[in-house]
């Protein structure tokens, strides 16, 4: 059987390493998410990781910056720290990875450069891509649409608790609609929660597939690179 997709990226929020205790990062949930990128690898599917920082780092939230440039530098740096404790539990599940980060940090990890991640990625490594864009006013969820697109991912999949859109938050209201497809400008237009809207726009203008999934449970994210209809999907096709 032939795989759908054989070059992913998956777009990890910073929360997803916070596990129970909703900051930092707990190893449980590190482990967790660790074995769902394992399914993934093992399917033979070639796949970079986009990780935020929101566990550590909430932005203007913390209290701490009056300049929101200060701020979003330690958010850069918080996924580039959640990189580091990601790529050591892979080595410890027998993963191999390498950390590119768009902030310099050389003494501690590659600098990113499109022709060696794509050179990790054919020798089959997981690559992490930390720093976000190395810009402040950008986020994350953008930081993997970019990517994505420079590593000519067959589909970014941006991971979440829930099992991929509804019109509300499905844990609050359990009569919240479920969509299996979308496309990208009604994302924008309902202002539903799947990336911010200059992620969403990234794709839509360059054609890039989105799956909205939970990574929680390792063989849906098998189901979804072997064919199945997993999650929900936004694409030029979706409305
Ligand atoms: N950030 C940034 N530029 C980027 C990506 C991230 O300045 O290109 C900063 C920003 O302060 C953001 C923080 O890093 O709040 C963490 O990223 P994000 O909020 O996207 O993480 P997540 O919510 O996915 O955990």
């Amino acid at each position: 059987m032939t795989i759908r997709y054989s070059r992913i990226l998956l777009k990890l929020s910073g929360e997803a390493l916070a596990g129970a205790q909703g900051f930092g990062i707990e190893p449980e949930a590190l482990a967790r998410i660790t074995a769902c990128v394992r399914v993934a690898v093992e399917t033979g599917a070639q796949v970079g990781i986009v990780i935020g920082g929101g566990n550590i780092h909430r932005g203007a939230q913390t209290g701490i910056f009056t300049d929101r440039v200060r701020s979003d530098h330690m958010g850069m740096l918080a996924t580039l720290m959640n990189a580091l404790a990601l790529s050591e539990e892979m080595g410890r599940q027998g993963l191999e990875s390498r950390i590119m980060s768009a902030l310099e940090v050389p003494r501690v990890v590659e600098t990113f450069v499109r022709a060696r991640a794509l050179k990790h990625l054919d020798h089959n490594r997981v690559v992490l891509f930390a720093g976000g864009t190395g810009c402040p006013y950008f986020t994350t969820d953008t930081t993997a649409a970019l990517r994505a697109l420079e590593i000519g991912a067959d589909v970014l999949i941006k991971a979440t608790k829930v099992d991929g859109v509804y019109d509300r938050d499905p844990v609050r209201y359990p009569e919240a609609v479920f969509f299996a497809e979308l496309d990208y400008d009604e994302v924008l237009s309902r202002n539903l929660k799947v990336m911010d809207a200059s992620a969403i726009a990234l794709c839509r203008d360059n054609g890039l597939e989105i799956r909205v999934m939970n990574i929680n449970v390792p063989e849906k994210l098998r189901g979804l690179l072997m064919g199945e209809d997993i999650g929900s999907r936004v694409w030029a096709g979706g409305g």
